[in-house]
């Protein structure tokens, strides 16, 4: 619980901003509801998130720091992950990794997410979680692989 809070105010005005906006509602119900309390307990209305985002004078720095590309905070997360999404890929990078991983040797690439509104900055193995949409066509893909197969059993 109260790590949310620790987390909450280490974030400035803007911060706090894109992760009303984006990433509250990654959460539990009673972690957003802790999340939603605190933002009202700073004065913090929708209107007043749209506009601390629309000004967020961060997209004006150049500080070379890495930086989320779409909220500019520089509180990113990276983690190591084993790149297992080779063989799908055909660059002549995911082919020599495919090489490596035949020779036996795993290949790690960063993981990059923000902190703070959740963008996935780089995404090796393809985790970010799918749009609605797109699980929807997956799931009616499933379905039709489905009833081709039992055509098949018939036959
Ligand atoms: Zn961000």
């Amino acid at each position: 619980m109260s790590r949310v809070l620790d987390f909450l105010n280490g974030l400035d005005n803007y911060e706090l901003a894109f992760f009303a906006k984006y990433k509250r509602n990654t959460y539990m119900k009673e972690t957003q509801k802790i999340i939603s309390d605190y933002l009202l307990e700073k004065g913090y209305s929708k209107s007043k998130i749209d506009r601390l985002i629309a000004d967020n004078p961060k997209s004006k720095l150049s500080d070379h720091k890495e930086r989320c590309p779409r909220c500019y905070s520089d509180k990113i997360r990276k983690n190591k992950v084993e790149w297992t999404n080779a063989a799908e890929s055909n660059g002549i990078e995911a082919r020599a990794a495919t090489w490596d991983a035949i020779g036996g040797r795993v290949n790690y690439k960063d993981e990059v997410i923000c902190n703070v509104c959740g963008y996935w900055i780089k995404d090796p193995n393809h985790q970010k979680p799918l749009p609605n949409s797109k699980k929807i066509m997956n799931g009616i893909w499933d379905i039709l692989i489905g009833v081709l197969r039992n055509i098949k059993n018939v036959w």
